[in-house]
């Protein structure tokens, strides 16, 4: 048996962002358009993590309850260069009424588009390549081991970003973490979300329209939700209440939740079904991820077949592959120099090192009931992700973006979606450029001139 080879000449690099997901490509763009030599490793062939990997859609949401855009920035250009090609319809009411706007998008083109500003900026991306192993010392990351086809790859930057999500980069370096709710460990559940194709949504809207008890309008109301469903280019919904229970009572289904929720791409008649629900089991343990997978794929029948079978408008819908991965919602939290809290989002406390926005609710898909808890905002509320809680206590050159930053259980649940975790990727990308610049911990970054750098790239910040 024969070691994996090893290449001879470790690589260099300002910044090295791991993990290609939405946030991981925001960073490296960042980074790169803040003057950093920057190198993306992802283990898929494509950019976008969660939207591309996952089936997740549409993007929600760039604005707060009332209406106010809060994130900006890289991930408003990446909407606004779909739009322009006709693969975004740009954001459009919600019409389960849950958030004031959705932003439906083209997974396929989204990947294109990635890939383009990446080209633009001089990214270097590495694919199918996976974080092996990190060597640090008692303040820094010295380097990081990839792996790949080639075999193994030494990597060494000024500046590390942990993009993949779970916080693997992180972990290795030996940041200590908290994984899932504090006490019990439980994680929100994963979901492998289904896409189909002709599905009438003109009868789906329809039946909605007249069969309003048969959907959630939370939190606004049937009346605004047949406002919204009324004018939307796409649809929206949480329900089929009464026909999911009833196929539930007679054992046709045994996902674990109370009701089915939908969206409408861009293409008509597409739909994403995010409805399926995994839970007890840490998608940060091989064994226990394939599982996942296999009663994710399980359960996406179920719920194919009963839409086919008892959902108007969905009789000759046709069940389009699966991602390559089932959606992972939660697993590691780091522990950072900030724990946010999910007192924080509410009162929308404000920081001095505030890099992003968010005005998403906190959106808990419970770990151990069928229910989804949320905790609304105030209706002109938008909470704060100051920059430490991306940085480790003691490593000062890594920071961590994404959904896997130093904050609760509860408060995760909020920031954890892609416009938010897209504007944390970029000021930590910015904040991991200057630290490269300056040659300091990322602590020690000026912030007056990091939040200039921001505004400059056209990121959404408090105004103060
Ligand atoms: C089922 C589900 C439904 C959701 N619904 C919505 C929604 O409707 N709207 C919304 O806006 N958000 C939604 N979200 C949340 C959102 O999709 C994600 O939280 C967000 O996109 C996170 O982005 P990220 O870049 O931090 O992580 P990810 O998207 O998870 O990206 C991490 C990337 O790192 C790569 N990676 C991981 N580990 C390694 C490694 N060791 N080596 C190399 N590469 C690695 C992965 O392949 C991936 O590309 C949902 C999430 C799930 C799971």
């Amino acid at each position: 048996m024969s070691a994996l080879p090893r290449s001879p000449e470790p690589l260099s690099y300002e910044v090295v962002v791991v993990g290609g997901g939405v946030s991981g490509c925001a960073a490296a763009l960042a980074a790169a358009r803040a003057g950093a030599r920057v190198l993306l490793v992802e283990e898929h062939g494509f950019p976008g993590g969660s939207l591309t990997a996952m089936g997740v859609g549409p993007m929600m949401s760039f604005h707060n309850p009332s209406g106010r855009q809060v994130v900006g920035g890289i991930a408003d250009e990446i909407i606004r260069r779909l739009q322009a090609r006709g693969a975004s319809l740009g954001h459009i009411a919600d019409t389960t009424t849950y958030c004031s706007t959705v932003t439906p998008f083209d997974s396929e083109e989204l990947k294109i588009e990635l890939e383009t500003m990446l080209a633009e900026a001089r990214v270097d991306v590495l694919y199918h390549t996976q974080l092996a192993a990190a060597s640090a010392a008692e303040d820094r990351v010295v380097a990081i081991t990839l792996c790949n086809k080639a075999g193994l790859t030494e990597v060494r930057a000024e500046v590390f970003v942990d993009a993949t999500g779970d916080g693997d980069l992180a972990a290795r370096a030996g940041v200590p973490f908290v994984f899932g709710r504090a006490g019990d460990g439980a994680a929100q559940p994963m979901t492998m979300n289904l896409k189909l194709a002709n599905v009438d949504t003109a009868a789906v809207r329809a039946y909605a329209l007249a069969h309003p008890e048969d959907f959630l309008w939370h939190p606004h109301g049937a009346e605004e939700g047949r406002r919204r469903l009324e004018r939307s280019p796409r649809i929206s919904l949480a329900g089929f209440v009464g026909a999911w229970r009833a196929a539930k009572a007679r054992g046709e289904i045994d996902v674990p939740r109370d009701h089915v929720l939908f969206f409408e791409t861009p293409v008509e008649g597409v739909v994403v079904v995010n409805t399926s629900r995994v839970t007890g089991l840490d998608a940060t343990d091989p064994l226990q991820l394939s599982r996942a997978e296999a009663i994710g794929r399980r359960q996406c029948q179920q719920i194919f077949q009963f839409l086919r079978r008892e959902a108007p408008g969905f009789a000759a819908a046709v069940r389009m592959d699966s991602s390559p991965k089932i959606g992972v919602r939660e697993t590691r939290h780091i522990v950072g120099r900030y724990l946010i809290t999910a007192d924080d989002l509410v009162a929308a406390r404000p920081f001095a090192d505030t890099i992003a926005l968010g005005g998403y609710p906190i959106d808990i898909h419970s770990p151990s009931s069928e229910t989804t808890l949320t905790t609304y905002l105030q209706a002109d509320g938008a909470y704060e992700i100051p920059l430490r809680s991306l940085l480790p206590e003691k490593i000062g050159n890594l920071l961590v973006v994404g959904r896997c930053i130093s904050a609760t259980h509860e408060a995760s649940a909020g920031l954890r979606v892609s416009p938010i975790a897209m504007a944390i990727g970029q000021g930590g990308g910015v904040a991991a450029a200057e630290a490269a610049r300056l040659r300091v911990p990322v602590a020690a970054v000026p912030f007056a001139a990091l939040r200039s750098r921001l505004l400059e790239q056209g990121a959404i910040l408090p105004a103060r």
